[in-house]
């Protein structure tokens, strides 16, 4: 036969179109499990059953008990571009349901060993249609539930190149489990179980309460370390859960944005939600949160990938903007009401404490008021962003009226009572529901850097001139980088001269940073500003990041304060934007409330 020329063009049969098609749909077993809870989802399923077999390889079954289908549309649906959710381009725009392109079930079932079983409430008997590689094998009449189960069976079985692409059992088997578990928190109102080579994994009850699921999911622990939050700008909402900055991960799987209910991804949501916790957590960690962002469906673009995980917005910076706002604003003490009603208001002084015997407690620190200079009051919470026109009127789960949290005293720990110290880093204080222990250090590190950070913002440093100006002897490499950064020290509140041969002569300091030792805090302050960190930062923040430093050693050269100056410290504290962690990203206290502390002391179990 004579060889053809290589450029004839022929128009693809299905088939092919089929295989093609599915991979970029189907790259792994969690995305067949994926288009398949999609389209459970979309039949209005209120139970979910999947079950999986070596990670997904030989097995991924689904059962469901949605809407089903009758012989005609299950055999319809299994062509390519069949959808029974849009019927022109215009609806893309205003898409509601899960899926829409008409071609998961065509996909998948080109490249596996395929059956569907399928029966609507209403009629007596089902379809069974059998599919193997793309090809139609069999179609019969089957008793079988209400509602639809599909089996996949040997995935990429004639696509060899795909199959050698997946990964281990159990590396898939993770990605499933994760993808499962983003589709329970996204649907609280959905029973869902998960079967792993015949073993019941997860199981999910229906719940009425978001919250309820996050638990189910995380644990009571987590959900007790996440702050609420609840926002409307417009037809935007944003509500679900943030965690204090105290609550950290090593990567972002617990950030989780269900975007009109849809999982999805965008680098605008990462972004902000990092921007929400900047100098709040430790290096290389990430916070944790479940949210929910609701918008007109035209605002969202779905069709960027076939699989829908990313999404594209039409008001991009709308929706940073509100969202870090929405974060910031509940993670900060005067953001929307706390789950907790605050307590009223009481102060009574250390002996009269409640429920406290004064014999047990630990010994006082000398009262050493001299050596700990009093912190400046923090400014009224300026550097928040504006507030957008709509203010939030209350979700239909929060059981708590909105109060304009402005114009209020901060309720944060307002009931604390100050119990005693650890000797010499702890301070404790008893609350209304258990016991806090603060690390007056950390907890001076955050109020210092809140207090320099506004004062550079408004270009008000006060500086404090040293009374014997110090000499300060540098390496050549660290005087370099202090040459380098010598207008952010000064904005800082630094005033140097340059004195030659490496040296420099400290003339003054920040005032706050009190009996600080000049040469080790320039020292240090030249570290903070290696070349290559420099070269990622603004401006901003690299004098963000030296008044970082400065604080950690400003609170590092306090001595221990006293009982009254601890309670005060807290108040403070309470005060402060993000009041929970260091900008070091370390906690400046812990909060155990008795539920904890029972369970730790094994009290919340029958003997
Ligand atoms: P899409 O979801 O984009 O419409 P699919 O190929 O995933 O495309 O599904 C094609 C059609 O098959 C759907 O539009 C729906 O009508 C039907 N279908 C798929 N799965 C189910 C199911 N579990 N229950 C009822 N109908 C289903
Ligand atoms: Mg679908």
């Amino acid at each position: 036969m004579p060889a053809e020329p290589a450029n004839i063009i022929r128009v693809l049969s299905d088939h092919v179109c089929n295989k093609i098609a599915a991979g970029e749909v189907i790259e792994r077993p969690a995305s067949v499990l994926k288009e398949l809870v999609e389209n459970s989802v979309d039949a209005g399923a209120d139970r979910i059953e999947v079950e999986v077999l070596q990670g997904g390889r030989k097995a991924v079954i689904i059962n469901d008990n949605g809407c089903g289908m009758d012989r005609d549309t299950a055999l319809l649906a299994i062509e390519r571009h069949a959808t029974s959710k849009i019927r022109d381009v215009d609806d893309i725009e205003h898409i509601h349901t899960m899926g829409f392109r008409g071609e998961a079930l065509a996909a998948i079932s080109s490249v596996a060993r395929f059956i569907l079983t399928t029966r609507p409430a209403d009629q007596l008997s089902g379809t069974r249609l059998e599919i193997e590689g793309g090809t139609l094998r069999n179609v019969e009449e089957t008793g079988c539930p209400a509602g639809t189960r599909i089996e996949v069976r040997n995935l990429f079985f004639n696509v060899p190149a795909r199959r050698k692409f997946l990964r281990t059992e159990s590396t898939e088997l993770n990605n499933i489990r994760s993808l499962f578990r983003v589709f329970a928190l996204a649907h609280p109102d959905i029973q869902l179980i998960l079967k792993v080579d015949g073993r019941e994994l997860e199981r999910y009850p229906v719940q009425a309460r978001f919250e309820d699921r996050i638990a189910d999911l995380h644990g009571a622990q987590v959900l007790q370390n996440l702050k609420p939050v609840s926002f409307q700008h417009g037809e935007l909402k944003i509500h679900g859960f943030t965690g204090l900055p105290t609550l950290h991960r090593s990567d972002r799987r617990d950030q989780v944005c269900l975007i009109n209910r849809r999982p999805a991804t965008a680098p605008i949501l990462a972004y902000a939600i990092r921007e929400s916790y900047t100098d709040t957590l430790p290096k290389g960690r990430h916070p944790v949160c479940f949210l929910h962002l609701d918008m007109p469906a035209d605002w969202v673009d779905v069709n960027v990938h076939p699989t829908k995980r990313e999404v594209r917005f039409g008001p991009s910076q709308l929706l940073r903007d509100c969202l870090i706002k929405a974060l910031t604003e509940s993670l900060q003490p005067n953001g929307p009401p706390a789950e907790i009603e605050p307590p009223p208001p009481c102060e009574p002084p250390q002996a009269q404490a409640p429920q406290f015997h004064p014999e047990h407690r630990q010994p006082e620190l000398p009262p050493a008021p001299e050596n700990y200079p009093p912190l400046p009051p923090l400014p009224p919470q300026t550097a928040r962003p504006e507030q957008p026109a709509a203010p939030p009127p209350p979700p239909p789960t929060d059981p708590l009226p909105q109060t304009d949290a402005a114009d209020q005293e901060p309720g944060l720990w307002k009931d604390a009572v100050y119990l005693g110290n650890t000797g010499d880093r702890y301070a404790l204080f008893q609350t209304e529901d258990g016991l806090l222990i603060m690390n007056p250090s950390a907890a001076t590190e955050r109020i210092l850097f809140e207090q320099a950070r506004t004062d550079m913002e408004k270009g008000k440093v006060a500086s404090q001139a040293l009374l014997v100006p110090e000499t300060v002897a540098c390496d050549p490499q660290e005087a370099k980088q202090i040459e380098k950064r010598k207008d952010d020290l000064q904005a800082l509140g630094f005033v140097l001269a340059d004195f030659g041969g490496n040296h420099f002569l400290v003339e003054a300091m920040p005032a706050w940073m009190g009996d600080a030792d000049p040469a080790s805090t320039l020292k240090e302050l030249a570290m903070e500003t290696d070349p290559q960190a420099g070269k990622l930062s603004t401006p901003k923040q690299l004098r963000d990041r030296l008044a970082r430093s400065c604080c950690y050693l400003a609170a590092r050269s306090r001595r221990n304060p006293s009982p009254a100056e601890c309670t005060r410290l807290l108040k403070t504290l309470a005060k402060c934007q993000m009041p929970y962690t260091t900008p070091f990203g370390r906690p400046t206290l812990l909060h155990m409330d008795k539920q904890e502390l029972n369970r730790k002391f094994g009290l919340d179990r029958p003997l």
